[in-house]
C-alpha cells in the first residue's frame, strides 16, 4: 500500500503541496525569536537559534537529500537531531530514527529495510551499527554537518513536502524477524495536526515539556506539538527518574509524558515527596497498562494534572481519561471514553460485535491512522481493513461509555479451561499492598501448551508466592494461578519505557 502511493522507490509522489509540521514549527519559532526553546544538558537555544540552524542544514542537504527519498537517524535524544529532521522533512523526504536503545544488529536491519540514502548519525552505537548494514555511501555525522551548515545562509527555504509522500517510518520493537515500520504521508501528517488542534489543549505558549523517553516514539511527536504552539522542550537523554524529578523542579515543567512503568519508578523514588513539582500542569501517561491503585497514589502525592491517553502508533489516538475523571477511583481502572474524532467496534471470536460489557477484539476508524507497514502491503492489508484499525487489544465498553483493556491478543495465555488476561491478573497481583509492580506472561510448558508466569517487584512488607498465589485462586479461581511467581528489584524495560515480556520469557526459558 506504501509503496503504491509514495515515492518508496526513488522518486516523489505527484501529489500537492502538503504544509508540514516543520512549516508550522518554523513560524511559530519565527514570532519571538530571543525565547528560549531548546534544552539539553547545558545547552539552551533560542527560538532564533533553531529557525537559523534548521534553515541552514536544509541549505547544505540540498541536492543530498531529494523528496521522496528517507533519511536514517541513528542518534539519541538531542536538539541537532530535532533539527535535523526537520531540515530533512523541509526538503520533502521522510526520516526515520531506530530507537537508540535497539541493539546494533536490529537498528542495522532498519537501515537496510528503509533503503536509506543517507544516514546522520550522532550515537557511539552508531559505527556498530553501520558495520552490520548494507554499504551506504551518503553518511555524515551530525556534529559535522553542522560545522559545514555554520557557513550556510539562514535564508527560508519553502517546504518541498507532498502530501503522497513519506514524511516518517516508525519502527516498534524490531528485535527479530521483518522490523515493522510504520508509515505516514505528508498528508497524514497534515490531517493528524488538525486534529491535535481541536482536540489538545497542549498548545501554549507557556507551555514547558519534558521528554524523557526516545524522540523517536510518542515524546518526538508532543515535542513537535509543543514547539509548534510557542512552547520550550527540555530534553533528556534516558529516562532516570532522580533526574527526571530534579528537571521538572530546575526547568519549571508544566507538561511532560510518561509510560506507567516509569510512572511507578518515580513514585517508588525516595527523592519525589521533597520535589518541588507546582509547576506540573499535565501529565500524560499511555502506551502500557496503569494500574488504578498506583494511578490513585500518583493522583494523591502529585497532584490532579494527570491524564490517560490510550493510542497505538497504527491506529493513533483513541480514548482519554480526563484529569477530573482521576477523581473517581472506579474509572482508574479503565482507559477513559473514546475520543470525538474516533469510531470503536468491538469484535467478538465469531467475528459479530460485542454486547455491552463483553470482551472482544477492538476495531478504531480514527482518520489518523497509519498509511501502512514500510513494504508489507499483506501486513497492512490484514490491519487495515475498509478503513478500519484492526488493535490487536480485547477490550469491553462499560455500560457507562468507558472502555476497559483487557490484554493483547497476543500476550493472552491459553490454558486448559478458558485464557488468562496478562494485563488483568497483573492489576489482581498489584491489589495486594506489598506489590509495587507485576509483569504476568505466557512461557511454554513442555508438553506444547502454555503455563502463566508472573514476576513481580515486592514493597515491604513484602509478601510471600504463597500469599500471591492464594490472592489470586481467591479473586479470580485456581486457572489464574501462575505456575511460578519470580521477585526481582526491577523490572526490565524496553527502550521506550514498556515492561519487557519477552526478556522476562527469555529469561525463564533460557
Ligand atoms: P505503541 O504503538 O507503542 O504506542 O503501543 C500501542 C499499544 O500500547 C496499544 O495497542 C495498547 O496495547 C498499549 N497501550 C497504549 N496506551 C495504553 C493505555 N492507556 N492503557 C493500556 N494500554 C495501552
Amino acid at each position: 500500500m506504501v509503496a503504491a502511493t509514495t515515492g518508496v522507490h526513488g522518486g516523489s509522489s505527484s501529489a500537492g503541496h502538503a504544509r508540514s509540521d516543520v512549516e508550522e514549527i518554523l513560524d511559530a519559532l519565527g514570532t519571538h525569536r530571543d525565547r528560549e526553546v531548546l534544552v539539553h544538558a547545558d545547552r539552551r537555544w533560542t527560538a532564533g537559534e533553531v529557525a537559523d540552524t534548521v534553515h541552514r542544514l536544509a541549505h547544505t542537504l540540498d541536492g543530498r537529500v531529494r523528496p521522496g527519498t528517507i533519511v536514517a537517524l541513528l542518534a539519541g535524544n538531542t536538539p541537532e537531531v530535532l533539527m535535523a529532521r526537520w531540515a530533512v522533512n523541509l526538503l520533502g523526504a521522510g526520516a526515520t530514527q531506530p530507537h537508540d536503545g535497539l541493539s546494533a544488529a536490529a537498528q542495522a536491519r532498519i537501515v537496510d529495510d528503509v533503503d536509506a540514502d543517507l544516514v546522520l548519525t550522532q550515537s557511539p552505537h552508531a559505527v556498530d551499527v553501520l558495520e552490520r548494514a548494507r554499504p551506504v555511501e551518503a553518511r555524515a555525522l551530525v556534529p559535522d554537518l553542522l560545522a559545514a551548515a555554520a557557513d550556510a545562509p539562514a535564508t527560508p527555504i519553502h517546504g518541498r513536502t507532498h502530501a503522497g509522500d513519506v514524511a516518517t517510518i516508525r519502527h516498534t520493537g524490531g528485535t527479530t524477524g521483518h522490523p515493522k515500520g510504520i508509515t505516514y504521508t505528508f498528508g497524514h501528517h497534515a490531517r493528524a495536526a488538525t486534529i491535535h488542534r481541536t482536540l489538545s489543549r497542549l498548545a501554549a505558549e507557556s507551555a514547558r515539556l519534558l521528554v524523557a523517553t526516545p524522540i523517536a516514539h510518542a515524546g518526538g511527536g508532543l515535542a513537535d506539538r509543543i514547539l509548534a504552539g510557542g512552547g520550550t522542550v527540555v530534553l533528556q537523554d534516558r529516562f532516570d527518574a532522580g533526574d527526571f524529578l530534579a528537571a521538572v523542579e530546575r526547568e519549571r515543567i508544566t507538561h511532560t509524558w510518561l509510560l506507567p512503568p516509569l510512572m511507578y519508578r518515580l513514585l517508588d523514588h525516595p527523592a519525589l515527596d521533597r520535589t518541588d513539582l507546582s509547576s506540573l500542569r499535565t501529565v500524560i501517561y499511555g502506551g502500557a497498562p496503569a494500574n488504578a491503585r498506583r494511578m490513585a497514589e500518583a493522583h494523591r502525592r502529585i497532584g490532579p494534572v494527570f491524564t490517560q491517553f490510550y493510542g497505538q502508533t497504527e491506529a493513533g489516538g483513541i480514548s482519554v481519561l480526563t484529569p477530573a475523571e482521576h477523581d473517581r477511583p472506579d474509572l482508574l481502572a479503565t482507559v477513559g471514553r473514546v475520543v470525538p474524532s474516533t469510531e470503536i467496534a468491538i469484535i467478538d471470536a465469531g467475528g459479530s460485535p460485542a454486547g455491552t460489557g463483553e470482551c472482544g477484539e477492538l476495531w478504531v476508524r480514527t482518520g489518523t491512522e497509519m498509511d501502512g507497514y514500510w513494504k508489507q502491503p499483506e501486513l497492512t492489508a490484514g490491519t487495515i481493513v475498509d478503513g478500519w484499525v484492526r488493535t490487536g487489544d480485547v477490550a469491553r465498553l462499560d455500560a457507562s461509555g468507558y472502555l476497559h483493556l483487557v490484554d493483547r491478543v497476543k500476550d493472552m495465555v491459553v490454558v486448559v479451561g478458558g485464557h488468562v488476561y496478562t494485563a488483568e491478573l497483573e492489576d489482581t497481583l498489584m491489589e495486594h499492598p506489598g506489590v509495587r509492580q507485576a509483569a504476568v506472561f505466557g512461557a511454554p510448558d513442555g508438553d506444547g501448551t502454555e503455563a502463566v508466569h508472573a514476576t513481580v517487584v515486592p514493597g515491604s512488607p513484602a509478601p510471600s508466592a504463597d500469599d500471591l498465589a492464594g490472592l489470586v485462586a481467591q479473586r479470580a479461581g485456581d486457572m489464574y494461578v501462575p505456575r511460578a511467581i519470580r521477585f526481582v528489584e526491577e523490572l526490565p524495560l524496553t527502550g521506550i519505557g514498556k515492561t519487557d515480556k519477552k526478556r522476562l520469557r527469555a529469561e525463564l526459558t533460557g
